[in-house]
């Protein structure tokens, strides 16, 4: 049986890849940083229901130690983890060096253990569109690269683990896969909210007078962790980057398909586009906005055709994915119900 090592399973597409694998039937090892304090209750719930054992270990991107042990008998890796933080980084060693350090331990360990043939590592379009100029409107595709020098410290985070990868399993008989997914939202395993949910949260939540003039092309959490099976399972995948993601939409679509589908329930969604001079005004005084700056007018245009083609991959309805977050976050709690 195949056993595979998914890094990070505290995290959203983490926990979400760990479910698929096990109803697939795949011997699942899955590492977090600490196993006293990890949430890990609903893996092990998830586990219980398919029937299979679910090992836990303990490791940090921050030290060797752990990732031998964890990489020792498994034949795959996705290496999920990496910093994704809600709030933008103050500094760059706060997710540039777990990133890339991080990425370089789980590879190391992996090309140590002799039985790890695949990695598949999680990238992000970031490390695709970041840093580009605002005017240029091309669709990006696996050929393009962000501008490291040019990103924000998240993005750069990405750019550089998946260079330092490719850059590494060169001399190695590893395989390397990444996937690069755009915004990733759905249903959330845990009550706790992801970096990711946020711009349904501040929708749902109406704690937005009016919707900043960002564009995403959202991809479900689900259809991501498919994506990781198959870049592990598609023998000829071996090499290449899959962009998964779904088509362009600003952000004050994503308000009005949440307020046709919650305003009815009473909840009150801003929908009204802020002008650019009002989010630069803004920019000035709040510093998530002034981060988002460089992002306002862009539209997200990202070809997920390669991984149609060659992964057989396919992302659900946008709309199903933004409703079932919301959902989620109502379920969870995170956003409260009008009283
Ligand atoms: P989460 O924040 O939900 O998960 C991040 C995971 O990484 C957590 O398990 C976290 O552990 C772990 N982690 C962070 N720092 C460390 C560290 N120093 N040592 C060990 N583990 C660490 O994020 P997502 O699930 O959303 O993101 C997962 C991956 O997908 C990341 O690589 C992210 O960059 C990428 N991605 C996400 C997108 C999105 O929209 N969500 C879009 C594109 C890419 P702990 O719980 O202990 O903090």
């Amino acid at each position: 049986m195949t056993t595979v090592l998914v890094t990070g399973a505290t995290g959203f597409i983490a926990g979400h890849c760990i479910a698929d694998l096990l109803a697939h039937g795949y011997a699942v090892r899955a590492s977090v940083r600490d196993l006293r304090r990890a949430p890990v209750d609903h893996l092990r719930q998830l586990a219980a229901e398919a029937g299979r054992d679910l090992e836990l270990v303990e490791a940090s991107l921050d030290s060797d130690d752990g990732w031998d042990a964890a990489c020792d008998g498994c034949d795959v890796v996705l290496h999920v983890a990496s910093p994704n933080p809600k709030n933008a980084p103050t500094s760059e060693d706060e997710v540039i060096r777990p990133a890339v350090d991080g990425t370089l331990r789980v590879l190391r360990a992996a090309a140590r253990s002799h039985t790890v043939r695949r990695v598949v590592l999680t990238s992000s379009s970031d490390a695709v569109t970041a840093g580009r100029p605002k005017a240029d409107h091309t669709v990006r595709t696996e050929a393009d690269w962000a501008d490291a020098a040019a990103a924000a410290p998240y993005s750069r985070s990405k750019v550089l683990a998946e260079q330092a990868a490719w850059a590494f399993v060169r001399d190695t008989d590893l395989e390397l896969v990444t996937v690069v997914p755009s915004l990733v939202l759905g249903p959330l395993q845990r009550t706790e909210s992801r970096a990711s949910m946020e711009t349904v949260r501040l929708l749902l939540a109406g704690e937005l007078p009016m919707v900043p003039p960002l564009g995403f092309a959202v991809v479900d959490v689900r259809d991501v962790a498919t994506a990781h099976r198959l870049a592990m399972e598609v023998p000829e995948a071996a090499g290449p980057r899959y962009i998964v993601a779904g088509e362009a939409i600003w952000m004050d679509e994503i308000a009005r398909l949440l307020a046709e589908e919650f305003g009815p329930r009473g909840y009150k969604i801003p929908t009204r586009r802020m002008p650019f001079w009002v989010m630069w005004i803004v920019a000035r005084f709040d510093r998530r906005v002034r981060l988002a700056l460089p992002y306002a007018n862009r539209p997200a245009l990202l070809s997920s055709a390669k991984a149609q083609r060659e992964l057989g991959w396919a992302g659900r309805a946008t709309r199903r994915t933004i409703v079932d977050a919301a959902d989620s976050l109502l379920n969870a709690g995170v956003v409260r119900r009008p009283a």
